[in-house]
């Protein structure tokens, strides 16, 4: 079905000019003499290059720059260059105009900045079989100006919040490459909101269901929630104002990809989730008035309700390395439920909003620098080249994305390490040869071995030997990239050593056998020893698991190994699948119909069930697995090896049963098991598995695998199962 559109050219016209003079009045607050007239010059130049695009939606293209000029104006608080930058950000790559062109019009910073956006505008291309490497790329482009990272986050925002219009599998990519990377930088750069829209938005695509479901709940007790917090905040407010605070006190709705995030770590259902929403006291002081009147506010609340010990978070002290500062308690609220609140300052809060263009802002009164030694640190590492670029993005994600926790040295100094951290992490972080020549550690005047994972505040002091040197397995150890590609090169070095020793021996070995030694006969000597590289041969030979007879067998099978060659798999790619794949919808599996003509398997790590939002992954050596949407490592895949993934969908006719489970929670009642039992084999005549139930204390907790047909089918089980006398939840997991 097609639809005419009908196009008003001027009405177009006119909302052009009104979204642009929202822009201006966005950035109104840093404008200077004469940026007006920069931000004009933009406009135009970026309106007449893109005056004949239109975007997916139908809309003029021109919507789309505008709009990231105003994120990056409003939400992330950047300055004139950047406004430019954003509105010019796509005309290089898409128009005709040239970096040159920029430069003289703009100068040599506005050019530069729209290079790097150039640059790094391919990372993320479908037909791309790199995107580590890329992602490497746009870092080089973070350690250069962060501006250009900044306003590629605008830029996937405003993308992320239009992407109905996209085909479903592009939104798939988009949404996992956003959850994988562009998520986690946000949060590195301290922009919380960006980060929370980000990932809700990435939810809302490759989730949709829970993401349905989750608001539905939230949107169901919204009016009561509001009560609640007015009640709460109430006596707070009366009592800070009354000790002559100023300060803004509300309640915040938390996210609804944090409230599943919580779900699934804990194991809850929605109803057992207690923080669906986090009360803020924003405070007006004055710099040095700031931390005083932080717990100032502290003392008030926790006179109020009582606090629990445990959850008292103390970020005004030591600031997160993103930047953050904020004091956080967990109280009782008056109807026995806990509620987080959240202490700062309006300056703190502009940071932990808009992160790092706030912080630059602060800079001088501010004495916190974490986010400075994150871009030292990603520059180091980008200085320490990993030769695999998916071990780099793995190594980066973990050290550069992942919470930290604060070390001591024996005298006093502060050490950041990422959280799971060991002592021989600490070791390499102090220096390379400390690391190299660790042996263990005292952490708090206790010895521990050099896999000891450092906890938050430990003070530690590193133990050596000469004798020591970085052993194989010390990969396991670490977790930190520096401590990680200092080992790997020692290890390199380590190996080069030995197998210069064994091409030695194995000269002398084929000399005294009459084999000629040439680059041919040390090729085959690898294929039939089923070796990696000569590297590896020499190795062996230096080491003694090659010997003189092993050689001489190669001597008498050697006409076979020649007319055979060597052995390498046939590798299984999508074309390959494609070919075989032969229906009416074209490029899209048909699970079922096309699994006589090809291998697959369905992944263990989700389980799918026939009705479940499914896609396919062409592994190289096990044919196609089948993982569902929301499967947790399917943002991974996604968004490392898009080229692998083929669209699938299940087909209608099965008759097969898929293994599925199901976790019954309820209160323990004479008969329930029997009852339980009898709904799944009696009424469904669904097959079990197994069945482990856990009663305590009159709580029952079972887990039941089940065979089914689909996910129709498993939702109407999940609903009978729900009617049983003493059942208050049932819940689907993966094995
Ligand atoms: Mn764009």
């Amino acid at each position: 079905m097609k639809t005419e559109l009908v196009i008003d050219l001027e009405a177009e016209k006119q909302e052009i000019l009104k979204r642009y003079r929202a822009l201006l009045r966005a950035s109104k607050s840093t404008l200077q003499k004469g940026d007006k007239k920069e931000i004009r010059k933009a406009f135009d130049m970026a309106l007449e290059s893109h005056k004949d695009m239109r975007r997916k939606s139908g809309e003029p293209y021109i919507y789309h720059p505008i709009a990231v000029a105003q994120i990056a104006a409003e939400e992330i608080g950047l300055g004139t260059t950047s406004i430019v930058c954003a509105l010019l950000h796509d005309v290089v790559e898409d128009t005709d105009i040239t970096l040159e062109d920029i430069e003289r019009e703009f100068g040599k910073k506005t050019a530069k900045i729209i290079d790097g956006l150039t640059k790094i505008s391919g990372v993320f291309d479908t037909n791309s079989s790199l995107q580590a490497e890329n992602f490497r790329k746009m870092l080089l482009t973070l350690a250069d100006d962060v501006r250009v990272i900044l306003i590629k986050l605008a830029d996937r925002l405003h993308n992320m919040r239009t992407m109905d219009f996209m085909p479903r599998h592009k939104q798939l990519k988009i949404a996992s490459e956003t959850i994988y990377l562009y998520a986690p930088l946000a949060h590195r750069l301290g922009l919380y909101a960006i980060k929370s829209e980000l990932e809700d938005l990435s939810m809302k695509y490759l989730d949709p269901d829970t993401y349905k479901f989750i608001a539905k709940k939230l949107n169901e007790k919204k009016a009561e929630r509001a009560m609640f917090i007015k009640k709460f905040v109430e006596p707070i407010d009366e009592i800070v104002h009354e000790q002559g605070l100023v300060a803004d006190v509300y309640g915040r709705p938390k996210s609804i990809h944090s409230i599943w995030n919580k779900m699934k770590k804990k194991n809850i259902p929605f109803e057992e989730v207690y923080d669906l929403f986090a009360i803020r006291i924003i405070l007006d002081s004055a710099y040095e008035n700031e931390k005083a009147d932080c717990w100032k506010a502290y003392s008030i609340v926790t006179d109020l309700y009582r606090p629990n010990p445990d959850r008292l978070r103390d970020w005004v002290s030591s600031p997160k390395g993103n930047g953050y500062e904020s004091l956080h308690t967990t109280v009782m609220g008056p109807r026995g439920q806990w509620v987080e609140v959240q202490i700062r300052t309006q300056r703190m809060n502009e940071i932990a909003e808009k992160g790092f263009a706030a912080h630059w802002k602060y800079k001088e009164s501010s004495n916190d620098n974490g986010l400075d030694q994150w871009i030292q640190k990603v520059r180091e590492m980008l200085n320490n080249p990993e030769a695999n670029a998916l071990d780099f993005l793995d190594d980066f994600k973990m050290n550069l994305f992942s919470d930290e926790i604060f070390i001591f040295t024996p005298k006093g100094a502060l050490i950041q390490l990422p959280l799971g951290a060991t002592a021989l992490d600490f070791a390499f972080e102090i220096h390379t040869g400390v690391g190299a020549t660790c042996i263990g550690a005292k952490v708090n005047h206790k010895l521990v071995p050099i896999s000891y994972k450092l906890q938050n505040g430990d003070q530690v002091e590193i133990i050596t030997s000469s004798k020591q040197t970085p052993k194989e397995d010390w990969l396991n150890v670490v977790v930190t990239a520096k401590a990680k590609s200092k080992i790997k090169s020692s290890l390199k070095e380590e190996k080069r050593k030995i197998a210069d020793n064994g091409k030695e021996i194995l000269e002398r070995k084929m000399k005294s056998l009459k084999i000629t030694y040439n680059t041919d006969n040390i090729q085959k000597l690898s294929y039939f020893f089923k070796l990696q590289s000569t590297q590896e041969l020499f190795v062996n030979v230096a080491l003694g698991k090659i010997e003189l007879k092993d050689i001489k067998e190669y001597l008498n099978t050697e006409k076979d190994v020649e007319t055979r060659g060597p052995e390498r798999p046939e590798n299984l790619t999508v074309d390959m699948v494609k070919s075989k794949m032969k229906n009416a919808d074209g490029d899209i599996l048909l699970i079922g119909e096309d699994m006589q003509r090809i291998d697959y398997t369905l992944a263990a790590c989700c389980n799918p069930i026939p009705g479940d939002d499914v896609f396919g992954f062409v592994t190289v050596s096990e044919g196609i697995k089948i993982h569902r949407t929301n499967c947790p490592n399917a943002a991974q895949l996604m968004a490392n090896y898009g080229y692998r993934v083929v669209k699938a969908k299940w087909n209608k006719q099965q008759e097969l049963t898929f293994l599925t489970g199901l976790r019954i929670v309820g209160i323990d009642d004479v008969g329930l098991i029997n009852n339980i039992t009898r709904v799944i084999s009696t009424d469904f005549k669904v097959n079990m598995r197994s069945i482990t139930v856990d009663t305590n204390e009159g709580i029952f907790d079972g887990s039941i695998m089940i065979f089914v047909n689909d996910t129709e089918h498993l939702e109407n089980l999940i609903r009978n199962l729900l009617k049983v006398r003493g059942v208050t939840g049932v819940t689907r997991f993966d094995a």
